[in-house]
């Protein structure tokens, strides 16, 4: 009979998760806690009305909801089932009616206490702590079953009944643990739809931004070559007036070629070279800004050798922008480093900086198209080469302290000709 009560119970406390795992499918505002409340409500009323009277106490599985909702789906709902579990336990009266008041507070309390702190943890963690947590109710109904009895002098081998406490511990621990790991199961699945529905949606609006680019870069260079031919004519103001224009044009065309290039890197020519080679013209190309800002640039790769097969022009735009950033970052008397090391697959290329560095909120942001800090920043430089470096199969790590410098940890695969994506 006991069996058969708490298998009944099992399957009325799996069956909300299971209708709102269904509801939550096709309306996405299911998560408000007073219909969590309500159904678990219901759960832990029918579990009261089919339970198993023994001795005077009540075996059911009432405190899985309970502390299910305190856990889930916060204060409110958990208050909800509160409410609902003391009103009906009044109405059930009995002798045992203190005992089963304050194992259901008690239980409330400590489920409140860990919910603050729950959604901090892992899923799995998150089933591990429901599971010891609904474990306390029963610790709490064995002893206040057995100091009852105890008081009323019943015989020992009636009041401990160890095939009922086996069982009941058994079914009450299956059934939180299965609430929540399908509570867990619901969570996951709408997260990963959200994420789905997130992308899509950046990737339709990448696409628009790509083609709007794509077409304005060349009305865009035909009114640039106009202009060139007109300040040829021209003197003076004139003159300079078409500089500066043409200077904002040139500006505007290599947003949108950076643009262009993130939004689909094109690998147009794929060959094998030196790593030091293309990383010797980087250096070349920007010692003369590193001049300008009163950095030395100094550079540890001449023994190394190391080939690469990817593009070798896309290589060269990711260098360009990181180490450009470096330069930026430094001030006046500062230092820039570029090293590689390699292995038989990999090399490191790490460029370090003793600049202004970045905070923990500046380096969560970094690589985000158009984050800039500067004033006359387009935040595509990171992004271009983040993305460059991605397509290559290679990763990108950054290690920064406010006032100290940052650090660059480029890895890249010496890329095989089917390995190479294009
Ligand atoms: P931009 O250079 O146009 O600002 P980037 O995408 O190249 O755009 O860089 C984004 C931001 O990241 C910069 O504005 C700067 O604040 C920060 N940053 C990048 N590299 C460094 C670095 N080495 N040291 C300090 N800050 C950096
Ligand atoms: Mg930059």
């Amino acid at each position: 009979m006991l069996a058969e009560r708490l298998l009944l119970n099992l399957l009325i406390t799996i069956a909300p998760v299971l209708i709102y795992s269904v509801l939550s499918d096709k309306n996405r505002k299911m998560n408000s806690p007073i219909l969590s409340g309500t159904l678990q409500s219901l759960v832990a009323l029918t579990c009261m009305i089919f339970t198993h009277a023994n001795y005077g106490f009540h075996w059911d599985l009432r405190y899985v909801p309970l502390v299910l909702s305190f856990l889930y789906a916060g204060p409110r709902a958990g208050g909800m089932v509160l409410g609902t579990l003391v009103v009906t336990r009044i109405i059930m009266g009995g002798n045992t009616i203190y005992f089963g008041l304050a194992n259901t507070l008690l239980t409330a309390l400590l489920s409140f206490i860990a919910a603050k702190r729950f959604w901090k943890l892992s899923p799995n963690k998150r089933v591990l702590i429901s599971s010891v947590i609904g474990c306390w109710p029963l610790l709490l109904c064995f002893v206040s079953f057995n100091t009852y009895h105890y008081f009323q002098g019943a015989p020992l081998k009636i009041v401990l009944n160890i095939p009922d406490i086996i069982l009941i511990g058994f079914i009450h621990t299956l059934a939180i643990i299965i609430t929540s790991k399908l509570s867990e199961n619901v969570i996951e699945r709408k997260k990963m739809r959200e994420e789905i529905i997130r992308a899509e949606k950046l990737n339709t609006l990448g696409e628009l931004a790509a083609s709007i680019a794509h077409e304005v870069r060349n009305p865009l260079t035909v009114v640039k070559g106009f202009l060139q031919l007109m300040q040829k004519e021209e003197q003076g103001k004139n003159y300079e007036y078409f500089s500066l224009v043409l200077s904002e044009l040139g500006r505007a065309e290599s947003i949108i070629n950076d643009y262009l290039n993130f939004a689909k890197p094109k690998f147009e020519k794929l060959e094998k070279f030196q790593l030091a080679d293309v990383l010797s013209e980087v250096v070349m190309l920007l010692d003369p800004l590193a001049v300008k800002q009163g950095v030395t640039l100094k550079s540890e790769f001449n023994q190394n050798d190391f080939s690469l097969f990817t593009d070798r022009n896309q290589l060269k735009q990711a260098l360009v922008n990181l180490i450009k950033n470096a330069i930026e970052a430094t001030p006046e008397g500062g230092k820039v480093g570029i090293q590689f090391k390699h292995d038989h697959q990999n090399a490191i290329i790490l460029i370090t900086d003793t600049g202004k560095g970045m905070t923990h909120e500046q380096l969560s942001r970094i690589g985000t198209l158009f984050y800039t800090t500067k004033d006359k920043g387009t935040g595509l430089g990171t992004s271009v080469s983040l993305r460059i470096i991605e397509t290559m199969n290679g990763k990108v790590s950054y290690k920064s302290q406010p006032g100290v410098g940052t650090e660059v940890r480029m890895i890249l695969p010496a890329g095989k000709k089917e390995e190479v994506t294009i």
